[in-house]
């Protein structure tokens, strides 16, 4: 940062309704309906209904057109990846944050001082979605979904074949696997692509609207059925995706013994499959763990982080071990995407 360019905490800071750049006169997925928003990504707890103009991926548009219709906002700008958007004073450019489909990281330039909004983030391969850019910048506002050194998430090829395995081993059940219906519905499905699983794969009403969008967009997810119309027989031996919410319902009474699985980052935690009944934990996350974040961090070389959400002591003791300037934002709003 040259020694006159402002400092960043001069021009971008939290309100109530969440980050605020002054000389873009914008919010970055504000929790309550805005003038101008800037939206990393489609999930509810960030691309919120009812603002009155609306930045983001042309992905992301349009999930919030699939879930919100009219209100996903009044007009709707969509930016291609690495595009330089002039925004009141300040130019914008989303750069991919592997998320989800569409997810960004959205770089704010101002008079030669750079901040970069994480969003949400993974740094692993996802076929689903472009990889993570590493962007240089003077201040890095990160999330901490998965904060803590514990946080260590196994590879996705080990967690895929666990679910393969018990599949092979219990031919006469079926499959029931929890899975958020928008970024790891799909991704569950192209890992098990890549893994050489090609039967159908079964899906919950739910989940079906979504999957359609991401194939819109060219991601290939191999043979796909709606669940409906099927006798018990129909099911064994095979992969039905449902959201978290429906795994306990009525719903199920018509899978032959199934073998209830759940994909997410929580299941690092064994005690949450427990109290969710889960039989098969699989620790498949679309956030960075402990490593990657601290990667990130090292990768980025801010001088200054911020900690939006999640658990964030952890990760500013890290940044202030390292020597950098290190504060927790505690914005509230955000947590586990649709639970
Ligand atoms: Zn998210
Ligand atoms: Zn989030």
């Amino acid at each position: 940062m040259p020694a006159t360019a402002p400092r960043p905490e001069s021009w971008i800071r939290t309100t109530p309704s969440g980050l605020y750049c002054e000389p873009g006169d914008f919010h970055v997925d504000p929790v309550q309906p805005v003038a101008r928003a800037v939206i990393t990504h489609g999930h509810s707890d960030h691309a919120r209904p009812g603002h009155e103009r609306v930045l983001a991926t042309q992905e992301t548009i349009a999930i919030m057109r699939h879930r919100y219709g009219e209100d996903a906002g009044r007009s709707l700008q969509a930016a291609r990846y690495g595009e330089e958007v002039r925004v009141g004073e300040v130019s914008v450019r989303l750069l991919p944050a592997g998320h989800i489909l569409g997810s960004a990281q959205a770089v704010i330039d101002y008079r030669g001082s750079r901040v970069v909004v994480s969003g949400d983030y993974k740094r692993r391969p996802d076929p689903t979605c472009a990889g993570f850019e590493v962007q240089s910048c003077d201040l890095f506002i990160t999330e901490a979904t998965f904060g803590l050194p514990v946080f260590r998430h196994p590879p996705d090829s080990h967690e895929i074949e666990k679910l393969l395995h018990s599949v092979r081993l219990y031919p006469e059940r079926c499959h029931l696997v929890g899975v958020y219906a928008l970024g790891k519905c799909q991704r569950l499905i192209a890992l098990l692509r890549e893994a050489g699983y090609d039967e159908p794969i079964y899906l919950h009403g739910a989940l079906i609207g979504l999957t359609e969008l991401y194939q819109s967009f060219g991601i290939a997810l191999g043979p796909l059925l709606p669940c409906t119309g099927l006798t018990q027989e129909a099911f064994r031996g095979r992969i039905v995706l449902a959201p978290p919410a429906a795994l306990a319902d009525r719903w199920t009474r018509r899978l032959p013994d199934p073998v209830t699985a759940l994909a997410s980052g929580w299941m690092r935690v064994k005690q949450r499959a427990k109290a969710r009944g889960i039989e098969l934990p699989l620790v498949i996350s679309d956030h960075a763990d402990w490593d990657e974040l601290t990667r990130t961090l090292d990768e980025v070389g801010a001088a200054e982080i911020w900690v939006t959400h999640g658990r964030e002591e952890a990760l500013v003791h890290y940044g202030t071990s390292r020597g950098l300037k290190a504060r927790a934002l505690a914005l509230s709003g955000f947590g586990e995407e649709e639970e």
